[in-house]
C-alpha cells in the first residue's frame, strides 16, 4: 500500500519523553534530589548520575513537567490520528515505570476538567469530528493483555481471546472481542469507565495490579470516500461488479488506531519472591522485551521485524512500521531515587532513534 505522503521517515517509531511533576513523595524525599533536566529547545534530556557526571539523550520531543495534555496530544498523537483518518493504521504507546504518568497521559477521562483529558479521549474527539456521521463508522474494542492472555474489558466474562491473522492481507484481528459502535464522545467516555471498572475487578480476582497488564484500546475507522483515480483498485473492482458502469461508487477505506497503556517497565525480577510474581515477571518482561526488539529492528530498517515472540507484538503487527505511523511516549519521574529505572526506561526509548 502507498506510504503516507506527509511522512518523511515512514516506519520509524517517533519517541517523546514526558517528565511527571514532582509529587508529595518526591518532595519529602530529602535524600534524593531531582536527577532529570529537560532541554526543550535541544530536544534533550539530561540525567544526572551524581555531582560529577550526567548523560544526555536526544528524542523527537521532550516534555517538561509543565507540558499540557493538549500539547502532548498534538505533538505525539495527532499526526497518528490524522494518518488513521487518511486510511493508514497507527499506534500510540506509553512506556514507563509505574507511577510516572502512562495512564494520566493516555487514559485520563477529564470528566470534571476537559483540559485534563488524555490521548484516548482527544483522539476519539478528533476522529468523531472528522468522520461523517452518516457515511462513516467508528467502532472500538478495549482489551487487557495479562500473562499472554487477552481479556475483554467491555465483556469481562470473555477471556483467552485468540489473535487471528489473515494469511493473505496480514490483517490482525481479535474476532472474539466485543466491538461497540461509537456515536458520540460521551458514550465513548462511559465505555472507558466501564472498561476501567472491569479491569479493576478482573485484577482483584486475579490477585494482581493493573500495572502488571497492558490495556489496549482499538479504534476501527471505516470511511466512505468518493471513488477516485489512485484509490484502492481491488476494492473498487469489487464494487464495480455490482454497480453500473460510470456510476460514482464510493470506496470503503478501513484503518485502525491502537492506543496501548503498557505494563510498568520496572524490573520485576527483584520484587518477585512469590511463585506467581515470578511467572508474572517473566511474561511482562517477555512482551516488553519483544516490543523493544521490534522497535530496534524498525530503527535499523531491518527487513525482519520479530513480531511473533509475544501476544503484544502480534497484536501490533499490522499497526506498527511499514505504512503505519507509530508514536511512543516514554514517561519518567524526576527523583534520583529511581535513577536506575529512569535510565533503563530512557534507554528503551533510545532504541527507536
Ligand atoms: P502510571 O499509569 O504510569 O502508573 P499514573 O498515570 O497513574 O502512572 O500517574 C501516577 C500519578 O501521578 C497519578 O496520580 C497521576 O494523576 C499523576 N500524574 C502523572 N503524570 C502527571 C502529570 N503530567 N501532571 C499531573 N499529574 C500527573
Ligand atoms: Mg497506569
Amino acid at each position: 500500500s502507498p506510504l503516507p505522503s506527509h511522512d518523511p521517515e515512514p516506519g520509524r517509531v517517533r519517541v517523546a519523553v514526558r517528565l511527571r511533576p514532582r509529587n508529595a513523595a518526591d518532595l519529602s524525599d530529602a535524600d534524593y534530589p531531582d536527577c532529570v533536566e529537560i532541554q526543550p529547545e535541544l530536544k534533550k534530556l539530561k540525567l544526572r548520575k551524581n555531582n560529577w557526571s550526567a548523560e544526555y539523550y536526544r528524542f523527537d520531543e521532550v516534555f517538561a513537567e509543565s507540558a499540557s495534555q493538549k500539547r502532548v496530544y498534538e505533538v505525539v498523537a495527532k499526526p497518528v490520528v490524522e494518518s488513521v483518518l487518511d486510511g493508514y493504521n497507527g499506534t500510540v504507546m506509553a512506556y514507563g515505570q509505574t507511577g510516572t504518568g502512562k495512564t494520566y497521559t493516555l487514559g485520563r477521562l477529564g470528566k470534571d476538567d476537559e483540559s485534563e483529558r488524555g490521548i484516548m479521549v482527544r483522539a476519539l474527539e478528533d476522529i468523531i469530528t472528522n468522520a461523517s456521521s452518516t457515511t462513516d463508522c467508528i467502532e472500538i474494542s478495549y482489551l487487557q493483555l495479562y500473562m499472554e492472555s487477552i481479556q475483554d474489558l467491555l465483556a469481562p466474562e470473555k477471556t483467552s481471546i485468540p489473535i487471528v491473522e489473515d494469511g493473505r492481507t496480514g490483517e490482525v484481528s481479535v474476532p472474539g472481542a466485543t466491538v461497540v459502535k461509537i456515536q458520540n464522545l460521551d458514550q465513548f467516555v462511559q465505555l472507558m469507565q466501564i472498561g476501567e471498572a472491569n479491569r479493576h475487578a478482573a485484577n482483584t480476582k486475579l490477585n494482581t495490579e493493573s500495572s502488571r497488564s497492558h490495556a489496549i484500546l482499538m479504534v476501527f475507522v471505516r470511511r466512505s470516500v468518493p471513488d477516485q483515480e489512485g484509490s484502492d483498485v481491488s476494492l473498487r473492482e469489487t464494487h464495480n461488479k455490482t454497480g453500473r458502469p460510470g456510476h460514482h461508487i464510493p470506496t470503503i477505506r478501513k484503518s485502525k488506531l491502537l492506543i496501548v497503556d503498557l505494563a510498568g517497565s520496572e524490573r520485576l525480577d527483584k520484587s518477585g519472591s512469590e511463585g506467581h510474581l515470578v511467572e508474572e515477571a517473566k511474561f511482562i518482561n517477555l512482551s516488553l522485551t519483544s516490543l523493544g526488539k521490534c522497535i530496534n529492528a524498525l530503527a535499523e530498517n531491518s527487513p525482519h521485524i520479530p513480531t511473533r515472540d509475544s501476544k503484544l507484538t502480534r497484536l501490533l503487527r499490522d499497526s506498527f512500521g511499514g505504512s503505519a505511523r507509530t508514536s511512543l511516549i516514554v514517561t519518567i519521574g524526576p527523583s534520583s531515587r529511581h535513577h536506575a529505572e529512569t535510565t533503563s526506561t530512557v534507554m528503551f526509548g533510545q532504541r527507536a532513534m
